[in-house]
């Protein structure tokens, strides 16, 4: 378990930038925090790691955005699942040879794969984030050495 603290957006998109750049085809990510945690703001961090050029916003009307980088970039948030077992096909994006970002993974807790790295994030107040990582998997234990801010 590695523990960073923030003090502003562009610190926590730093720690998600050294992450993407250390990702490789069909890796999951699960975030998961409160409203106004930072999890968007860490998902673009991931998005432009990956070479994103798009503009990375929360999928509002759709669980799933699809963006192109170095590698297809998967952004889910799956709010409006709670409390609902619909698979929209998790399976089909996690092995698509991209990365699957998931916001509010605990709602979908049964499709989500043994192996990948999850990703707390706290608010402490206004400007101060606790962002937590736990690796689960050889893969992704290796990933989290050397992430500092
Ligand atoms: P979520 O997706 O978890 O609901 P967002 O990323 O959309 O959260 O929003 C996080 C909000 O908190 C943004 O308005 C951002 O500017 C603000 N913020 C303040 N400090 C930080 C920080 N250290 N890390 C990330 N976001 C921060
Ligand atoms: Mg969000």
């Amino acid at each position: 378990m590695y523990k960073y603290k923030t003090e502003n957006e562009e610190q926590t998109q730093l720690v998600a930038n050294q992450i993407a750049n250390k990702l490789k085809p069909n890796d999951v990510l699960t975030l998961d925090g409160d409203l106004g945690a930072g999890k968007t703001t860490f998902t673009k961090g991931l998005a432009k790691g990956l070479g994103v050029k798009r503009t990375v916003n929360s999928p509002t009307y759709t669980i799933v955005k699809e963006y192109k980088g170095q590698l297809p970039f998967y952004h889910m948030d799956v709010y409006r699942l709670e409390d609902s077992d619909e698979d929209i096909g998790f399976d089909d994006y996690f092995n698509a040879e991209g990365v699957t970002v998931i916001e509010w993974s605990s709602f979908i807790r049964d499709f989500i794969p043994v192996e990948r790295l999850e990703i707390v994030i706290e608010k402490i107040d206004e400007q101060t984030r606790e962002i937590t990582l736990i690796p689960h998997g050889e893969h992704f234990k290796e990933l989290c050495k050397g992430i500092q801010l």
